[in-house]
């Protein structure tokens, strides 16, 4: 069988997503992948939607509630990804 990576850690999987990440989600939770959007390719409205975009390692399991609170807006995929003064404020305030 074809292996694939987990979108949001990079850990191989069999499905969507790996069975941490996954469990993440179940629990309620999204994750938030900080990106280097200076070393990544595309953004549009400020959301980065490439792949390849360039990981900083850093990645946040906030609840969606508190997804919401922050950012004002719903979100009905497993991640997004941020940026890295996004991801400094998040560090600060979660
Ligand atoms: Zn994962």
């Amino acid at each position: 069988m074809e292996k694939k990576k987990c979108p949001i850690c990079g850990d191989e999987c069999i499905k969507e997503l790996c069975y941490k990440c996954n469990e993440k989600k179940d629990s309620g939770y999204i994750a938030l992948i900080e990106v280097d959007e200076t070393k990544s390719r595309e953004v549009k409205k400020g959301f980065l939607v490439n792949k390849n975009a360039y990981r900083t390692g850093r990645v946040f399991h906030v609840k969606k509630e508190v997804f919401r609170r922050i950012f004002n807006r719903d979100e009905s995929s497993n991640f997004v990804f941020i940026q890295i003064p996004v991801g400094n404020f998040l560090q600060k305030h979660l």
